[in-house]
């Protein structure tokens, strides 16, 4: 069985498939690629959904607004891999998410009539996807009280009703990530993070064990360049010009009772909306937006003070008291590829399909695409390779935690599924701490257990705080969380080592 471990100790010299970057692409290829029967060595240079995959909006498209712009072929792929998440692969961790437009000045009813339009269209697609009405129920109109019941932070004065659709919500983008790379590990790949492939051509890669500085050559039949955003970096003729996306976050106080996503429309255009997002873990975050960004990519983006502004000010009118700077408590931003390829005249916006490139030293480039199609994306990735006629298995292969129930606390279910209860067991074996100690939360408001965290680094290959708070769990997001989060996050780490260290001595 493989692992997911920090640090290059131990690889193999050779493997059929070296893939660079676990961000959702590197772990949904590293996934189909070993079940396919091929040998995988998959690396990050930092952590698991260290680059874009942690920034997202954490929604599972069905595709409507490929299908707004005539782009029929991605809405369906959406739609169809959006069931694909729902009931079969991951419905764990995706959810169905009420999503409310409400109708009052800012939507005149033309704008009305052609949303309520694209809604219905939506829905052709999740039947035709064969997504039950039990997955994703059908999209209604509501009145004004059957609005407000849903969202009662909303201004009443101009409410008319509201039009409510429903989509994917992931419980959080990062343990999509992480739990893709774990049931890649768990069919035989080696999972490595804290290792940097310096060059690549098709035949191999050199890398560099981050922890150690040692570099290590691995021999390979191909070589998978997932790296998002810093694809260029190993492919010279993929030039990515990125645009930010930021979302801010606010406790859920700040609008109370918000059960439903609220979209409310952007002035000025006739089809895009901004969204305040109520998050499984209490949170709402606002987003979002869309700035190209010039220069090199930074490691972790950060949102301008404008960006900030521009979102408050989209979704005031919508609520009777609106959120203020004050109500600001995180903001994050992740970059979208803008895609040029050199000798080519394309030039394309991969924030909406994917592109499969080989470089002329042989690396295959996967770049651009959704978190929602990251197992299509794989799967013409794998194919591409042509190292094997194994036929792709990942649409009817259930990730870990996806079968099956769990008698284990409600907040370890909803982020491990049926592995909850091995999250707690493995949990009390290392620790030898009763479940009231393992499943305290750091806070009220922050909902992060030594449970989990104990298990990222024996089994996700969680190695420091920021880990743990930034990717294994979301306490990172708010400062004032992670500062609450960090003495637990310290304690875990402890506990795991000296569990190691009395291991070793007996
Ligand atoms: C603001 C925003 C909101 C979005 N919202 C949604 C949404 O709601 N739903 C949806 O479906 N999609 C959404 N997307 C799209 C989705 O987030 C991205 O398409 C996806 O996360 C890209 O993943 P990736 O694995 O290709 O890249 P990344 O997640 O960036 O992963 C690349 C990885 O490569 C690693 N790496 C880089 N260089 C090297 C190297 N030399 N050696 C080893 N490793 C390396 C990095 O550390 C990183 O972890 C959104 C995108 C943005 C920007």
């Amino acid at each position: 069985m493989g692992t997911i471990t920090p640090g290059l100790a131990g690889i193999p010299e050779q493997v059929d498939v070296v893939v660079v970057g676990l961000g959702i692409t590197g772990a949904g290829v590293a996934l189909d690629a070993v079940t396919r029967g091929l040998s995988v060595l998959a690396v990050d240079a930092h952590d698991l959904a260290f680059g874009t995959s942690r920034w997202s909006s954490k929604l599972v498209h069905g595709g409507l607004r490929y299908l707004a712009q005539g782009q029929l072929a991605i809405a369906r792929e959406s739609a169809v891999e959006r069931g694909i998440l729902m009931q079969v692969t991951a419905p764990h961790l995706v959810h169905a998410l009420p999503m409310l437009t409400p109708l009052n000045d800012a939507m005149p009813r033309s704008r009305t009539a052609m949303t309520w339009g694209g809604l219905q269209a939506g829905d052709v697609l999740r039947r035709a996807a064969r997504t039950s009405t039990r997955t994703l129920p059908r999209p209604r109109r509501l009145n004004a009280t059957e609005a407000l019941g849903l969202a009662p932070a909303m201004r009443a004065d101009t409410l008319r009703g509201g039009l409510l659709a429903w989509d994917g919500q992931l419980e959080d983008d990062a343990r999509l990530v992480v739990t893709v790379a774990r049931t890649a590990a768990s069919y035989g790949a080696r999972v490595r993070t804290r290792a940097r492939v310096t060059s690549a051509t098709g035949a191999g890669v050199t890398l560099r064990d981050e922890l150690t500085g040692e570099q290590y050559d691995v021999r390979a039949r191909a070589v998978v360049n997932a790296t998002g955003v810093w694809a260029g970096d190993l492919d010279d003729r993929v030039r990515l010009r990125p645009s930010r996306g930021t979302h801010l976050v606010l406790r859920g106080s700040t609008l109370p009772h918000t059960r439903v996503a609220v979209m409310v429309p952007i002035p000025g255009s006739t089809s895009r909306f901004a969204m305040v997002l109520p998050q499984p873990d209490g949170r709402l975050y606002v987003g979002l937006t869309d700035e190209p960004v010039e220069g090199p990519v930074p490691d972790v983006p950060t949102p301008s003070e404008e960006e900030v502004d521009f979102l408050l000010g989209v979704v005031a009118p919508a609520f009777t008291v609106p959120p203020t700077r004050d109500d600001v408590v995180g903001a994050f931003a992740g970059l979208r590829p803008l895609l040029e390829v050199e000798g080519t005249d394309e030039s394309a916006d991969l924030s909406r399909r994917h592109a499969i490139l080989t470089s002329s030293t042989g690396v295959t480039t996967v770049v651009g695409g959704k978190l929602t199609t990251y197992r299509r994306m794989a799967q013409d990735t794998v194919d591409a390779l042509g190292l094997t006629h194994a036929p792709c298995r990942t649409a009817s292969l259930p990730l870990l935690g996806a079968v099956g129930t769990s008698t284990a606390p409600e907040h370890l279910v909803r982020r491990f599924g049926a592995d909850a209860g091995l999250v707690l067991a493995t949990s009390r074996e290392v620790t030898g701490l009763a479940d009231g100690d393992l499943l305290t939360p750091a806070s009220p408001a922050v909902p992060v257990t030594l449970a989990e965290l104990v298990f990222a680094i024996t089994h996700e290959g969680a190695h420091d705080v920021d880990d743990l708070l930034d990717r294994r769990t979301r306490a990172g997001l708010v400062a004032e969380d992670r500062a609450i989060a960090t003495p637990l996050a310290e304690r875990a780490i402890e506990l795991v080592l000296s569990h190691r260290r009395s291991a070793a001595h007996a």
